[in-house]
């Protein structure tokens, strides 16, 4: 009997897959299956090599996502140049850190652009052409604590992260019945380049530590098995939730 969660003959597209939860997503993927494009800007040269170790299939496909209509377009041309695309992994983000009065235009755009606009225009090309397919697809977008909390010195990243959420069930309503699952995920705070200012940070660090009940910071597969079963056909009745993978911190 095949598992409900086996994402064999299914193919995955993750964003900023070459380091990070993203990177945890992608082998986590392909170990359940799935083969991978390991979609970004750097070398996925590591991710590849993980994916080959544990006996799974991912290639490589190059593409700066900031300018918000790069992402849209490289999805295009792989449904017509690879074929059919079943999961859309939006992972590629950036954060950006200053007091709210001295927040730059710059540092709000540059965020904006690749955490929120890029995602929608990713994930509407992913429907336009499954849609035209009238073929199922899984839209997992991730989000961030800062989706349902503010946080402090991140403007940009809580607004792109709270209109995230919020495009996930806009997107989810117009699109689950038309076989479009869409949904996301919200990691609690994980060992990564982005919370590395953070982790040098010894009081936050502490403090931070000192709030998740699960007692440990994440480490990046702790955010595989959310995107596995999201990606897969037992999450087919799930639509529009933004499930937290965070230790307990929101349950405090
Ligand atoms: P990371 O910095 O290790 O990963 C970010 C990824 O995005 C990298 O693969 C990077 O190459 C890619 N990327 C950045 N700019 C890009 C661009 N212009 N084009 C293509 N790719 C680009 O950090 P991470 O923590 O793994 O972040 C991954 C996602 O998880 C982000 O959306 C982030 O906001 C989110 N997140 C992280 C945490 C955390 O605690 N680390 C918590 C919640 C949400």
């Amino acid at each position: 009997m095949s598992s409900p969660f086996s994402l064999h003959g299914r193919r995955a597209v993750v964003t900023g897959a070459n380091t990070g939860i993203g990177q945890g997503i992608a082998v986590a993927l392909a170990a359940a299956g799935a083969e991978v494009l390991a979609m970004g800007r750097s070398s996925m040269a590591d991710t590849l090599a993980r994916i080959e170790a544990a006996g799974g299939t991912a290639r490589e496909v190059t593409a700066d996502l900031s300018p918000p209509m790069a992402a849209a377009e490289v999805i295009g041309r792989l449904w017509d140049e690879v074929g059919p695309l079943d999961i859309l992994v939006n992972n590629a983000g950036i954060i950006r850190r200053a007091d709210a009065v001295d927040f730059t235009e710059a540092d709000w755009d540059a965020v904006m652009d690749l955490n929120l606009k890029s995602a929608f225009f990713a994930a509407q090309a992913l429907a336009r052409h499954a849609l035209a397919a009238e073929r199922p697809a899984k839209i997992i977008n991730v989000a961030s604590l800062l989706s349902f909390q503010g946080g402090i010195r991140v403007a940009s990243y809580t607004a792109s992260k709270s209109g995230l959420a919020g495009l996930t069930r806009l997107l989810a309503c117009e699109w689950a019945a038309r076989g479009i699952n869409v949904n996301a995920i919200a990691p609690g705070y994980v060992e990564t380049n982005n919370t590395e200012a953070l982790r040098k940070d010894a009081e936050r660090a502490s403090d931070i530590l000192k709030r998740i009940p699960a007692g440990r910071w994440a480490r990046p597969e702790d955010m595989g098995g959310a995107a596995v079963f999201l990606a897969s056909n037992a999450a087919d009745y799930v639509n529009g939730i933004v499930l937290p993978v965070d230790g307990g911190w929101l349950a405090r």
